[in-house]
């Protein structure tokens, strides 16, 4: 005999998750996104350029560089997995994303 289990609201549980990162550097903090290129950058200094989404959700909109930004202008019909594996997003800190963008094109632009 089966009992007939009250369905009380599908039991929904929304869970928020907080997109935190534990930065070696800065410690926990709200993560954000920047490819490879970039974070390599980070620490090698090398002027590689410095873009970003328009629109995000996050604390940071995602950021790449200037040889992803042409592999996507390169390849418009391309399925954004496809950009995806070839920029290999990788997940920061905000603040370490700010020191990327600080870095790669602030100074880029005060150097004119
Ligand atoms: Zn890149
Ligand atoms: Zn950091």
């Amino acid at each position: 005999m089966l009992s007939d289990v009250p369905n009380s609201q599908a039991q929904a549980r929304r869970e928020i998750v907080s997109y935190q990162v534990n930065c070696t550097k800065h410690g926990q903090h709200e993560l954000a996104i920047a490819c490879i290129h970039v974070c390599h950058a980070t620490k090698s200094g090398a002027s590689i350029g410095f873009y970003w989404s328009r629109d995000t959700d996050g604390p940071r909109p995602d950021a790449w560089c200037r040889s992803c930004e042409l592999w996507n202008r390169e390849h418009p019909g391309a399925p954004l997995k496809e950009w995806m594996q070839e920029a290999n997003f990788q997940l920061l800190c905000v603040h370490c994303w700010d020191e990327a963008k600080a870095m790669l094109f602030d100074r880029f632009q005060e150097a004119g």
